[in-house]
This record gives structure tokens, C-alpha cells and sequence, in this order.
């Protein structure tokens, strides 16, 4: 079966096609390339005038794992018109987009899969599996259809980790115990989160700057973040090490994002929602936008990349595995309540549902910072368009995002709407960038399938996966994303004029490095003293991925 899309525009940035009508050719779930005159071509889709893209790929969003199901199960008011709504799906050909479709914070499993593939995403990785939580991460996610998935195992605040650095273990036995992670969870990379302060939190401690010392490991968050990258790096694990800084969220907390650029020495490393981590504490009210420094770094340094967490107002809820800060958050609740948790006294999570007004100073400034961000920074391969699902936003906002970055005079007006004093803190309407489709497509598809090491994603060469996304061009820019003609996944086509008309299930993206088994040893000793789970019940088999044909492993090389 060959399938031809024919006089598409392009946009592929990864071979530097930028708006080339040029004809696609699918066979066996594959792009291929223009089949032989002697072969028979078995469907063909007219796209004149049409947009042609890889599917969008989101490199952070919090789809699966204990904290969006504490969000769902903490907030059943936002669930009720969810309900109605999936039951729609049972014909999936009976739901079509309009208007009134939620757009809610925390949607359950299926409302994920479809809502994103809706939008052109054909894949999603969760950013913060907990460890000891990866199989109902794994669950969530083998539940969630239509897309690929993935996840970041979280290292860094964990027991064995901490003891391993305080006892100046050599860099390859670290190295072992991240790749022995990696296979256990099933991720494709290692986040850390406020290195060190999650588990000092758990000592008393209620902030740690970056060369502070956990007061019992007596061990810094930038020890941490050396060591772990250090481990990323030397495995060969494509995608850098994910860090969400200390200081999340704290007025002046730039400084500590500057620094941790340098955490690394040199070696490539994520800063994660790094709107969060862009704060002054400049002015009347000691909260200012410190998005030029923050972009200017990241200018000057090659070796990180960010995405930026965009906020956008409206409700919302926070979940976060960094619960030294959403203890602190968890005053500002609305609706009133809130989740701290922790799990084997090994990581945890606080869970804060949040409304973000555009007449909130600080809100209105976040929003400001975010964008100023977007704009200020210069390389699109190396900053990447996320709301960090749900925290700023939910993702099904991308559309309205996207539109803010490609079009001024939309922004502009978004911008003299907001809080006074917020504005006269923002130099937003000075910068006059807006990005161009095939930037929108670094950022979204090329550039993040790089950035993970999706080699055959993200781009629209002959032996791609054929997850493609098709526009109607249109100046209104949040229209157009939000609402693709035609969208393939691995070859089939599954949404027809935004309505899906096939269900299908997406795989599980792993990577998985060498390493020493010897690791195990220790490993099991500790799991036997201190935890309440075997090392063998802790791992994830290939067939736990894999069920009733639903799933399956692709496992990146290293
Ligand atoms: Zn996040």
C-alpha cells in the first residue's frame, strides 16, 4: 500500500526545507521515497495550498505518573464535562471539535491521547517518573491513546544516590546505577529536580541554593548536577540531563539559574520551564523580569538548551515532584486545596491547583517573562515551546502560544490588557520578532526529536516514521494549529478535518546503555534493608509496555 501526498508545502528543518511544495510518498507506516513508475500508487491526498509538517512532538508534559492522577482525583470538578465528553469516543467518527470543547486542566488518559493528536502531536514524554512510581507512570501512559510516549526517570534526591556521592563513589559506579535506572523504568532520560532540596526539605531545610550543603549528606546541588550529567553524558544517553533548578519560582532566583549553567562544566544539560527560573526582585513589588540575562546566557551557552513553561491565564493546576517549593505554594491554592506526598520516603510530589489572573502583577509578569524569553532567544534548536502541562497551561493552549509568538500585533493587544504595573515592567512590545513557520517546526518537531534522540521522528526524510500533520495555511495562526486537515500516525490516517477516525496506540520510546549488572549487588542489599519492594517487582519488563496488542517498546541506541 502506497499512499501519496501530493503538491504539499514542506516544512522539514531538520534537511532545511523551509515552504518547498514537494510530494510525500507513505509505504508499510514509512515516508519513502517516489516509488518506481511500475509501482502502483493506492491513494492519494491533494494538499495545494496545504501545510506539510512532522507530527509535533511535545518534549515535556505531565501525562502519566502518581501526580496527574492526584490532580484528577483531587479535582473532580473539572472532570464532570470531561466525562460526557469521552463517551463520545466509544464511535470516535461521533466526535467533532467545537467551541465548547473543555479545556481542562488535568483530562483523563483518553482525552490526553485524542486532544493532542487533535493538534497535529504525535508524541508526548512525561518529564518526572518517579522511580518507585514508573509502573503506574507506564500504566497511565499504555492507557493514553493515539500517541507516543516517554518519560524522564527522576535521580537526584534519592537515598541511594545521595549516599553513593557522599561517599565520593567513583563516577562509574554513579554511571551504572543511572543506566541500571534507565532499564528499570523504562525512560529515555534522567530529570532532576531541585537537586538535593526535595530530600532536604525532609531534614528541615525549606530552601537550597546551589552550593549550599544538604545538612545530612553534606553534599551540593551542584555536586549533583556534575555528577549526573557527567553519567548522562558518558553513557551516551541523546538527551541531556532535564533540570528544573532550585529556587522554583522565587523572586531573584535568576542568579541561581545562571549559575547552574555552569554546574555542568561544559557538558549538555536541559534547564526545564525556565520561565520559573527567570525572576528579579527588582522594583516596588521585588518581583521583576530577569528574561534578558536568562536569554542572554543561554545565547552564549551552547551546551543548554530550555524549554521555556509558558504560563497562559485562566485555571489551572500545579503538580510538581519538587515539593519543597509547592509547600511554600500551596497558600496561594484556588480552588483551596492541596496534595504533598512522598513515596518510600524516596521522592514525592505536591500537587496545588492555581489560577493565573492577567490582573495579577506577578501572574501578568510571568506571562511577560515567558514570551520576552521566546522572543530573546536566538537559536530555535535550542529552546523549546512548552507550558509545562498542566503548571503554566494546559497543552491543548499551544495553538493560542503559537499564534502569540508568530504574531505581534496579537501579542501586542494581549499585552495592554494585562495588570499596569506589570507592563511597565515588561519590555515586551520592544521586541518585534515573530517567528516564522519552519522555526514553529524546529521547535516542535525537529528540534525536540533531536534534543531526545528520536532519530526517525520529527522530520520528513525518506525512513521517517510517517507522523504527519497537515494545515490549511491561514494568517489566523491559532486557528490553524489547533485545527489540522489530516493527520498520519506511523502511516495511518487517524484525524480527518480535527474528528478522529481511527484509534490507535502509539509506542513507548527507551533507551537503554550498557552497563555493569555488578551494580545489583548494592542495589539489592538496599532495596532487602530499606524499601518495601523487591528489586525484582521494582523493574519493568518489555511485556509490561505491551499489552493486548496496545503498545510496544522502540528502544533508542546510546
Ligand atoms: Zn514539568
Amino acid at each position: 500500500m502506497i499512499i501519496q501526498l501530493k503538491n504539499g508545502k514542506l516544512y522539514d528543518p531538520a534537511h532545511g526545507v523551509d515552504g518547498v511544495v514537494r510530494d510525500l510518498y507513505i509505504r508499510d507506516g514509512r515516508i519513502v521515497a517516489q516509488p518506481n513508475s511500475n509501482e502502483k500508487i493506492d491513494q492519494v491526498f491533494d494538499l495545494s495550498g496545504k501545510i506539510v509538517m512532522a507530527g509535533a512532538i511535545d518534549m515535556h508534559s505531565h501525562i502519566g505518573g502518581g501526580k496527574v492522577n492526584i490532580a484528577r482525583m483531587m479535582l473532580p470538578e473539572f472532570q464532570i464535562k470531561e466525562y460526557q465528553e469521552t463517551r463520545q469516543y466509544t464511535e470516535p467518527e461521533a466526535h467533532i471539535c467545537t467551541p465548547s470543547c473543555s479545556h481542562d486542566a488535568v483530562p483523563n488518559t483518553n482525552q490526553t491521547g485524542f486532544r493532542y493528536i487533535e493538534m497535529g502531536y504525535t508524541a508526548a514524554f512525561e518529564p518526572a517518573i518517579l522511580p518507585i512510581n514508573a509502573r503506574q507512570a507506564h500504566l497511565e501512559m499504555g492507557d493514553t491513546p493515539m500517541i507516543d510516549k516517554g518519560g524522564y526517570a527522576m535521580l537526584g534526591n534519592d537515598d541511594y544516590f545521595l549516599r553513593l556521592l557522599s561517599s565520593k563513589a567513583e563516577q562509574k559506579v554513579i554511571n551504572d546505577y543511572v543506566a541500571w535506572t534507565l532499564h528499570a523504568t523504562q525512560a529515555i532520560g534522567i530529570k532532576v529536580v531541585n537537586p538535593g532540596g526535595i530530600s532536604a526539605f525532609k531534614f528541615n531545610q525549606r530552601r537550597l541554593d546551589l552550593d549550599e550543603n544538604h545538612s545530612f549528606y553534606q553534599v551540593s546541588p551542584r555536586e549533583i548536577l556534575k555528577s549526573l550529567s557527567t553519567a548522562v553524558h558518558q553513557l551516551g544517553i541523546a538527551k541531556p540531563l532535564h533540570v528544573h533548578c532550585n529556587n522554583l519560582g522565587a523572586a531573584g532566583n535568576f542568579q541561581t539559574t545562571l549559575d547552574t549553567m555552569g554546574a555542568s562544566e561544559g557538558v549538555p544539560m536541559h534547564l526545564t520551564h525556565i520561565q520559573f527560573h527567570s525572576y528579579g526582585a527588582e522594583g516596588d513589588k521585588k518581583f521583576s523580569s530577569a528574561a534578558a540575562q536568562i536569554s542572554e546566557a543561554l545565547n552564549k551557552h551552547q551546551h543548554i538548551t530550555a524549554d521555556v513553561g509558558q504560563i497562559l491565564f485562566g485555571q489551572t493546576v500545579t503538580a510538581s515532584g519538587d515539593s519543597m517549593m509547592q509547600q511554600l505554594n500551596a497558600q496561594y491554592a484556588n480552588p483551596k486545596k492541596s496534595v504533598i506526598m512522598d513515596i518510600e520516603c524516596d521522592a514525592g510530589c505536591g500537587v496545588v491547583p492555581f489560577k493565573y489572573r492577567d490582573q495579577n502583577y506577578v501572574n501578568a509578569l510571568q506571562w511577560a517573562i515567558g514570551l520576552e524569553i521566546f522572543l530573546s532567544v536566538e537559536d530555535p534548536w535550542r529552546i523549546f515551546l512548552t507550558t509545562d502541562h498542566p503548571n503554566g497551561a494546559p497543552f491543548t493552549s499551544y495553538p493560542h502560544l503559537i499564534r502569540l509568538l508568530m504574531d505581534k500585533s496579537f501579542r501586542n493587544e494581549a499585552f495592554a490588557k494585562l495588570n499596569l504595573d506589570a507592563q511597565a515592567m515588561s519590555n515586551l512590545t520592544s521586541l518585534d520578532r515573530e517567528y516564522s513557520l519552519y522555526e514553529i517546526a524546529v521547535m516542535t518537531r525537529a528540534g525536540a526529536a533531536k534534543l531526545i534522540g528520536l532519530n526517525d521522528r520529527g522530520h520528513l526524510g525518506a525512513g521517517a516514521a510517517a507522523d504527519i500533520t497537515i494545515y490549511t495555511d491561514q494568517p489566523d495562526r491559532e486557528a490553524m494549529f489547533a485545527k489540522p486537515d489530516y493527520v498520519f500516525k506511523d502511516g495511518e490516517l487517524v484525524v480527518r478535518d480535527c474528528k478522529v477516525v481511527k484509534v490507535v496506540w502509539g509506542k513507548t520510546h527507551t533507551a537503554k546503555p550498557a552497563f555493569d549488572i555488578g551494580v545489583e549487588q548494592g542495589l539489592k542489599a538496599y532495596f532487602n534493608q530499606y524499601h518495601t519492594i523487591q528489586l525484582d517487582n521494582f523493574k519493568i519488563s518489555n511485556d509490561e509496555i505491551a499489552d493486548d496488542g496496545r503498545g510496544g517498546i522502540i528502544i533508542h541506541s546510546t
